[in-house]
């Protein structure tokens, strides 16, 4: 595998990027959802045995400071994280089964910045999460 854009911005940032540290960074760039600790343990393992937990939380915190993996609470007590992305999406959770929906909405996008607006404050983040269970027939006829 030759080198994810995670270990390209820990080298651009300065880290020393240890073997333990490009196999957490890979698995981050590689996930296409939004592992818990655990779960990136259990990835990061099944390629180096020798990685503790500990090291892998560790990591997850260093790579948190340095802005490069967004940290979110999907509201069930786990952290979850992912490798910060280009382009801004919010997330939409399913909360029967856990599964994560990624979103992008222009009018909520400019609905935010007016809001701020209104109150004398230009925006400059802003996190959203939605919180959902599956539609039942009668729901869907409505
Ligand atoms: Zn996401």
């Amino acid at each position: 595998m030759g080198e994810t854009r995670l270990e390209r911005l820990c080298i651009e940032k300065g880290m020393k990027m240890t073997e333990q540290r490009r196999i957490i960074a890979r698995v981050l760039s590689v996930a296409d959802d939004h592992p818990d600790v655990e779960e990136v343990y259990r990835r990061a393992s099944e390629l180096d045995s020798k990685i503790s937990i500990a090291t892998v939380y560790r990591t997850m915190r260093l790579f948190e400071d340095e802005g490069i993996v967004d940290r979110h609470d999907f509201g069930d007590g786990r952290a979850r994280y992912e490798e910060t992305s280009e382009e801004h999406h919010d997330h939409l959770i399913d909360v029967k089964s856990g599964r994560v929906i990624e979103f992008h909405n222009e009018e909520i996008e400019a609905l935010q910045e007016r809001i701020a607006r209104e109150h004398g404050l230009k925006l400059v983040d802003h996190r959203l999460e939605l919180y959902g269970v599956p539609l039942t027939e009668p729901d869907q006829k409505r």
